[in-house]
């Protein structure tokens, strides 16, 4: 490296995630990198983002904790206001790497994004021009985390309460003229795929399963032309079959490090354990082996259905669980199933946990979309993605 800049910022590389598919998090960059009130007192600092990270890890009791971070494109100008040219030299080797996505304005990837992936958003910003079109930010009390200044101005994380805004306080920048205007027209047909993206699709042509849900294991997502999705084999317009059913993710943390995520599908119910069994989720090879020699055969059993996730202890030794925000463990109950939310922690043994990520919808279902939403639609090929 030409520069030498702290280490500790260099080390942040490792917390950022290339795609939103592993990340635990949103990050509106230049919203955190700018937001004086935390942090050393400088107009920008990378810092920050440092802070939000250590933040975030303890929330979610993974020191291994992911984001994925959209930023400005000017975010990495305005180099007096940083504490020396090595935190934007940084920067900008991070989007070259693509660790950092940016865009002119990184608010309209942000939102789409959180809206398909339901991961949490860290920002300050009130995102009120925003609100007639993404209107689920109106009274959003769960999926945005504010940053305010704690002792030594370390960065503490709160939920916030978005509010409703209203339709006065909504400035016309979202008139069509206005959307023209500020080249967001690109983000309202995004929008239009944010829509396609939460719902399941079917060809009516007789025999076509290309996207048939209750199939294979096929995650697809449609071609869209005019604003129609098609059937890429058929270039049928498909019928809406429904919203697509949300899945859970359940991460796997070897001493507080995430070292494994599961996907499970709504109404899956599903074993984990040294060995499970037909159908169950396996640890051994995941796990070392003085701490798999501590898990049952069966330990832990995972149900997803419209009601969330529910834990269930099937093993011997016990499984303990603690709230999120509670401040002791409680043992995971044999016989009822509790109900397991994002960032609560159930223990297998000591040095093995379970966590759960926010996560909405097939990871390969936003990563097609996020690829499609960059690219011209030259083919249907592009859109489409296989799960593995
Ligand atoms: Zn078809």
């Amino acid at each position: 490296m030409p520069h030498n800049p702290d280490h500790r910022l260099a080390f942040l590389a490792r917390h950022l995630a290339p795609t939103p598919q592993d990340a635990d998090a949103l990050i509106d960059l230049s919203n955190v990198v700018r937001n004086s009130r935390v942090g050393p007192r400088h107009g920008r600092s990378l810092d920050r983002l440092r802070q939000v990270v250590d933040a975030l890890a303890r929330r979610t009791s993974d020191r291994e904790v992911r984001v994925y971070a959209v930023a400005d494109r000017s975010l990495r100008h305005g180099v007096h206001e940083y504490p020396g040219p090595d935190e934007p030299w940084l920067l900008a080797d991070w989007i070259a790497q693509g660790l950092v996505e940016e865009a002119d304005d990184a608010d309209e990837p942000l939102l789409a994004l959180a809206d398909v992936t339901g991961l949490p958003v860290v920002s300050n910003d009130d995102f009120k021009d925003f609100r007639l079109v993404h209107p689920w930010i109106q009274g959003n009390t769960g999926q945005f985390l504010g940053m305010r200044p704690g002792p030594d101005r370390a960065v503490v994380l709160h939920e916030r309460d978005m509010g409703v805004r209203s339709a006065a306080d909504i400035s016309r920048k979202l008139e069509e003229s206005d959307l023209k205007a500020h080249g967001l027209l690109k983000g309202s047909k995004r929008l239009l795929m944010t829509e396609i993206v939460k719902r399941s699709w079917r060809c009516p042509e007789r025999g076509c399963t290309l996207y048939d849900t209750r199939r294979g294991t096929a995650v697809r997502l449609p071609y869209v032309r005019r604003d129609v999705p098609l059937c890429e084999l058929h270039r049928t317009p498909l019928v809406d079959d429904g919203p697509r059913t949300a899945v859970s993710q359940l991460k796997l943390l070897v001493d507080d490090a995430c070292v494994h995520r599961f996907t499970l599908d709504a109404g899956t119910t599903v074993v984990l354990g040294r060995a499970p069994g037909e159908g169950g989720i396996t640890l051994y090879g995941l796990l070392p082996d003085p701490l798999l020699r501590r898990v049952s055969r069966r330990h832990v059993l995972a149900t997803v259905d419209e009601d969330g996730l529910r834990l269930r202890n099937l093993s011997g030794y016990g499984t303990r669980l603690l709230r999120h925000g509670a401040k002791s463990w409680s043992a995971l109950s044999d016989e009822t199933p509790a109900p397991f939310r994002v960032n609560d922690v159930a223990e297998l043994t000591a040095g093995v946990t379970l966590t759960r990520s926010a996560r909405r919808y097939p990871a390969e279902i936003a990563a097609a979309w996020q690829r499609s939403a960059r690219q011209v639609p030259e083919g249907p090929a592009r859109a489409a993605t296989r799960r593995h």
